[in-house]
């Protein structure tokens, strides 16, 4: 069956249910993003042309919100506590249903069990029964749930699984074996999944998909109306909980800030201001979305004091044309270091409260400042005031890019067909004709025929040697590309190695999941035993890593030129 487009999202009001505050908010942004969907998806329908797409049946189940995993946020939802799950689940069922799949959405295990057709009574089904859904879309508790709950089934069907998962989980945490020979085991972890079945908040590392939300798009008029109405002299601090207040070293910044600047706040609050909340910051206590997207409209700079991380209100503040003004962090924050990392699946270093808002969006819409630097905070605050920006949104971040990314992904993305990201040994170290070695790097010639129908397209391939230390992530990037590591199993030959130049002077195939890779004392090339554990993401100075680069489109960073 073809998939057909939908921009009226009543029935998918009605799937979503109700009770829970977490729904409600959830439920409210749908209802206000209506019209930018439809218009996204005529513009993606538009894009597409004729092209065939299949119509999936999807199962959402929501495990965060479940009771049986204590659904600890929806009780916060109107008392500061996170939303950005909320955000991100709301987009991804908008973006499913406006694609036109067939929709399913479960906020409790009973519902799940009768979803999956396991017997009611019965807690475990050791039968493996026909499992009516094409694609699961859950989270880390959902995926527990199912574990329990699905008996043999589980194992049969978890590559039609997507875990959607904040922050990301790098392949080495993921392997279990691995993970527990070598130190990666966390509370999350070890599914030994397809890493890109993990679907992340922002393109953290591309070991896993992006998936991303969405914030609202403005026209011109409403571009020019914002810029119009700005006043030079509005802050708006990011944050909802008291806590932020409680940062060591505030005073200073804050005084400079405050020299300058009306401070503003939407710190949550049950009768009387948060004490830690100074008072000459105005704060208006926590607002509705469209309340605080109205405040956003006003303020010249949105600031951030180092938490939370990585969440979509910077990305709201930009697209209203607010600066937004972040601290760097020296040493980087990261599992090894910080209470809040502390057990993620990740190894990942944050160099700032936002990544990604830093390196992707910068300047002049992003400031990343030491705030124990008084000069250089004071420095930025004056340019800030006297610097015109517009309101921008990456393309990624807009409901047409979401559409057009999860298009993509719907209709590309197979992890049942193979249980890595590649046939191990199948298709990897062949001939010795389709890298086309170019002075530094190597390029995957066009007329490749070994690897037809692989997505993305094998030509879009690029090989890089690593600088030693250098993470495969970075490495791409420093070329102006983005690692892909379904392109792994081209590089792990011998062959790969000789064309690049590289005096092997042995060889030798281990797990470590910063294989196929070139050790510099002793001169020794080695390739990666186990699919599993090509990974992007890690580096050590031992290493130069032999690394997978492909191009990608402008404003869409999970999709390369030829992947639509
Ligand atoms: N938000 C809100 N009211 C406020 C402040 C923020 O509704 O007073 C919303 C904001 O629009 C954003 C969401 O909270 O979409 C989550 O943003 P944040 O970046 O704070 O991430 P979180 O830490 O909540 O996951």
């Amino acid at each position: 069956v073809q998939a057909v487009f939908r921009s009226n999202l009543s029935h998918l009001l009605e799937l979503m249910g109700s009770g829970k505050e977490s729904l409600i908010f959830m439920k409210k942004r749908t209802k206000r993003f209506t019209a930018q969907w439809a218009l996204a998806a005529q513009r993606l329908a538009q894009k597409l042309g004729g092209v065939r797409r299949d119509q999936k049946q999807i199962l959402v189940h929501i495990g965060f919100l479940t009771e049986e995993s204590g659904d600890v946020f929806s009780p916060r939802v109107l008392k500061g506590g996170p939303l950005g799950e909320m955000v991100q689940w709301a987009d991804i069922l908008a973006a499913l249903y406006v694609l036109g799949h067939g929709l399913r959405i479960t906020v409790s295990l009973k519902e799940l069990q009768s979803n999956l057709g396991v017997p009611p009574g019965r807690g475990n089904c050791p039968l493996t029964m026909p499992l009516p859904f094409d694609l699961i879309y859950t989270d880390y508790h959902g995926l527990q749930q199912m574990k329990q709950h699905m008996g043999l089934s589980f194992r049969k069907y978890r590559c039609r699984i997507r875990v959607i998962d904040t922050f990301g989980t790098e392949p080495a945490y993921n392997h279990e074996e691995y993970a527990t020979l070598h130190g990666y085991r966390t509370n999350w972890g070890y599914w030994n999944l397809n890493p890109k079945q993990f679907m992340t908040m922002f393109p953290h590392t591309p070991d896993n998909s992006f998936m991303g939300f969405v914030s609202e798009e403005l026209n011109e008029t409403e571009k020019q109306l914002i810029k119009d109405g700005k006043a030079s002299n509005m802050a708006v601090v990011y944050g909802k909980e008291a806590s932020i207040w409680k940062l060591q070293g505030k005073e200073k910044f804050l005084s400079i800030l405050n020299k300058y600047m009306e401070v503003h706040g939407t710190v949550y609050y049950e009768s009387q201001r948060p004490p830690e909340v100074p008072a000459f910051v105005k704060n208006h206590g926590l607002l509705p979305q469209p309340e605080f997207q109205q405040l956003l409209r006003k303020a010249k700079l949105f600031i951030g004091f180092g938490f939370p991380y990585e969440g979509p209100a910077p990305l709201e503040a930009i697209a209203n044309g607010c600066v937004f003004l972040q601290s760097r962090f020296s040493p980087p924050h990261s599992s090894l270091n910080h209470e809040f990392f502390r057990g993620k699946p990740t190894s990942r270093e944050v160099f700032s409260q936002h990544p990604y808002a830093e390196n992707f969006i910068g300047k002049p819409h992003v400031w990343t400042v030491d705030y124990n630097n008084s000069e250089e905070f004071e420095a930025a605050i004056q340019a800030i005031m006297t610097t015109q920006v517009d309101p921008y949104l990456p393309y990624e971040y807009t409901c047409e890019g979401m559409l057009e990314r999860i298009h993509a992904y719907i209709q590309h993305q197979d992890f049942c067909a193979s249980p890595g990201p590649a046939p191990p040994g199948a298709r990897a170290p062949q001939s010795p004709f389709i890298l086309a070695p170019n002075a530094t790097h190597l390029e995957w010639t066009r007329n490749a025929s070994l690897a037809p129908g692989a997505w993305p397209p094998a030509h879009s391939l690029q090989a890089w040697l690593a600088a030693a230390g250098r993470a495969c992530t970075d490495a791409c990037l420093d070329h102006g590309l983005i690692c892909e590591p379904s392109f792994f199993p081209f590089l792990n030959s011998q062959d790969a190695f000789q064309k690049l130049q590289v005096p092997c002077d042995g060889i030798e195939s281990e797990m470590n999941h910063l294989y196929p890779a070139f050790a510099q004392p002793g001169q020794e090339c080695f390739l990666q035993k186990e699919p599993l554990l090509f990974s992007c993401a890690g580096s050590s100075t031992k290493y130069r890593r032999l690394c997978p680069c492909r191009d990608f489109r402008k404003g869409q960073v999970a999709l390369c030129q030829d992947c639509l």
